[in-house]
């Protein structure tokens, strides 16, 4: 599938904040945001109009579909799952993102990024519940247990992840020693911190 090939920072720079989509340098003096913060492009620099209510809305989505890397089709697919859902739309959205493996591998701090997450599971070096998992849209529920597979481990990428210390969200637990992580609840939207006001997304898609 057709994927967004150009520079990372340029996304975050159109969005005016951290997308946080490289690693270890979003948090350097090298951040595009850090040296540059204002949009990219020839008018980048210049006077910003008021955004309308759509141009608010929109800004929200496109946000969203950053962070998570998706693609219009992919996003627009996970909102028309979450409307299916019982309960808020918007939090249901955010649920279903926050619970593909490829996220859930970066938040337990096996990738720097998503991007990297996605390459990492892509590549095979996962398992769910025992089992070879390479897709990194696979939605994960509560219980399922995500571990680096015996083969992998020995390479310096997971070596290093061993003396780390890991901070994960409180739906998560991980042991680094064996490089496996649980997903112990389904997360809440409280304990979503991607900072997206999901209304917004809802209302550009309810017009
Ligand atoms: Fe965004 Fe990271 Fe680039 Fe900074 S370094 S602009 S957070 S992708």
């Amino acid at each position: 599938m057709a994927r967004y090939t150009g520079p990372s920072c340029r996304l975050c720079r159109r969005e005016g904040q951290k997308l946080f989509l490289k690693g270890e340098r979003c948090y350097s003096t090298k951040c595009g945001i850090e040296r540059r913060n204002y949009a990219p492009g020839q008018h980048g620099l210049g006077r910003r109009t008021k955004a309308t209510e759509y141009g608010l809305q929109l800004r929200e989505k496109q946000k969203a579909k950053r962070f998570y890397g998706l693609l219009e089709a992919q996003f627009k697919n996970y909102f028309e799952k979450a409307a299916r859902q019982k309960g808020l739309t918007g939090e249901n959205l955010l649920i279903l993102l926050e619970t593909r493996l490829d996220n859930v591998v970066y938040r337990m701090g096996f990738a720097s990024s998503r991007k990297e997450a996605r390459q990492l599971v892509t590549h095979n070096h996962f398992t769910v519940n025992g089992k070879k998992q390479n897709i990194p849209s696979f939605q994960v529920k509560a219980g399922d247990v995500i571990k680096v597979k015996e083969k992998s481990a020995a390479s310096p990428k997971f070596k290093e992840i061993r003396d780390m210390a890991i901070t994960t969200p409180s739906w998560i637990t991980v042991d680094t020693e064996k490089l496996e992580g649980k997903v112990v609840a389904m997360p809440r939207r409280e304990d979503i911190d991607t900072p997206i006001a999901e209304h917004l997304i809802v209302e550009l898609y309810s017009k």
